[in-house]
């Protein structure tokens, strides 16, 4: 009898404790302590303006625990957050923190609006990069990249299922769309994109032919210049 009132009595506190919010975009399920409505909508509010998207409400949960939260996404222990597809969900680990849910959640965000808007528009092998550089804002390690043995930009493939490394991963596709972002307007190439393959418009627009071709010789000159800072 005792053990029952206890169960009941820790039902009860988690359920007390569960806090849920709701903002235009989404609803957050288990949000921890430090996390606030204005805290999700400002980690959404930048990547929706670029990306020119109001994101349709979807569900953003947080996993207090981490064994759980990898086996739902069968997800190595590196990986924090990630969006699923399947339950139009964004799943945040225990791993994220008051310090680095702003970027986690811009970046998920990008997913969303990947799929929401632009449908099979952006090849794979630019998700992450997408991702990485409108979401998180994170730049490419050039000099790096052109230590390693770099497999074809364009044979990678998202989710980053590959057998490349997935630092790799990220930082090729990463720099595949810095070196957009260098030959043309990327974000009219994205509103060009829409419904339509962005690799279509990539040769009218930035005037590219072999986007691999382009890409590496891009690296080489490129590696020895100083990065860009954020948007123009
Ligand atoms: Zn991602």
């Amino acid at each position: 009898m005792r053990n029952f009132f206890c169960g009941l009595l820790a039902i009860l506190s988690w359920e007390l404790s569960a806090k849920e919010l709701l903002t235009n975009q989404f609803k957050v399920l288990d949000a921890p302590d430090w996390l606030s409505e204005s805290l999700v909508d400002s980690a959404s509010s930048r990547v929706q303006n670029y990306l020119e998207w109001d994101i349709r409400r979807i569900t953003v949960r947080y996993h207090s625990n981490a064994e759980e939260f990898r086996r739902l996404g069968k997800v190595g222990p590196k990986v924090k957050a990630y969006y699923l597809k399947t339950d139009s969900t964004i799943h945040l680990g225990p791993e994220v923190t008051a310090k680095n849910f702003k970027p986690i959640l811009s970046h998920e965000a990008v997913h969303v609006i990947l799929a929401q808007k632009y449908g099979a528009a952006i090849p794979p092998w630019l998700e992450e990069g997408l991702a990485n550089y409108v979401g998180s804002e994170e730049r490419s390690d050039r000099k790096w990249l052109l230590s390693q043995n770099l497999p074809v930009v364009t044979s990678l493939r998202h989710p980053a299922t590959d057998p490349f490394d997935s630092r790799l991963h990220y930082q090729l596709s990463t720099a595949a769309i810095e070196m957009l972002a260098d030959k043309c307007d990327l974000k009219d190439l994205l509103a060009l994109s829409v419904g339509r393959k962005l690799e279509t418009h990539m040769r009218h627009l930035c005037e590219i032919e072999d986007v691999n071709k382009t890409f590496s010789e891009w690296l080489k000159k490129s590696a020895s210049a100083k990065p860009r800072k954020r948007f123009k």
